[in-house]
């Protein structure tokens, strides 16, 4: 793994959220309450306006305070799961991590995920793309295969049937939408997977 330019790496996230704002809202309006693609941008637009800050911290640090900074601005269901994602991480990563560190603390990072949201795989929530990337990293896989496989993990979760949040609510009628949460976590996880690759 290259060393982490965690400014560069921030930037590059808040970029695709806000990029992709639309669209994250277009699905959440399908299958929830049409605020993800806000409540997202409203996070990242957070943790982009200390970027400096958080990348003078160490890494375990840096992303302790972004999952913080996420829980406080994100709002929503999604907010305290992807903080508990960040937090998580932060409490179990080395400064330095390689990629068993990584396969470790991910593993965590998604328990609890999982025990916060009391969900798990093929829920259709963002946890489908989560389990798929941790999939791909004990495999052996490189960055470009990884986001890879999280955006066939966003799109495999149209035909499910939503378990859990607000998705679930519709029941048959969640199926034949991919779910906003999962969309979201893919495209953090091709934003980080490029910053680490280039
Ligand atoms: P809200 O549903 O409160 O409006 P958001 O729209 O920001 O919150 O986020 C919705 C996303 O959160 C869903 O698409 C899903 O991926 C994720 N989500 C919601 N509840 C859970 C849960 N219990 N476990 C895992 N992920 C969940
Ligand atoms: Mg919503
Ligand atoms: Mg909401």
């Amino acid at each position: 793994m290259n060393r982490i330019d965690l400014k560069q790496l921030i930037e590059a996230v808040a970029d695709t959220i806000a990029a992709h704002a639309d669209e994250l809202t277009a699905l959440d309006q399908a299958i929830g309450d049409g605020d993800h693609g806000l409540n997202m941008k409203r996070g990242f637009e957070a943790v982009r306006a200390d970027a400096d800050g958080l990348a003078a911290k160490p890494l375990p640090e840096a992303l302790k305070a972004i999952g913080t900074k996420l829980v406080m601005t994100v709002g929503g269901a999604s907010g305290p799961l992807f903080g508990t994602l960040f937090m998580s991480l932060g409490k179990d990563l080395p400064a330095e991590p390689g990629r068993a560190d990584l396969i470790g603390a991910f593993g965590k990072a998604i328990d609890a995920v999982a025990a916060r949201g009391k969900s798990q795989a093929g829920q259709k929530t963002m946890l489908d793309v989560l389990y798929a990337v941790q999939a791909a990293l004990v495999a052996g896989e490189g960055p470009a295969d990884i986001a890879t496989a999280a955006d066939a993990a966003a799109q495999s979760t149209a035909p499910m049937k939503a378990i859990r949040g607000r998705a679930s609510f519709l029941g048959e009628r969640s199926v034949g939408h991919v779910d906003p949460g999962a969309r979201s976590s893919a495209l953090i996880v091709r934003a980080v997977a490029e910053s680490l690759e280039g």
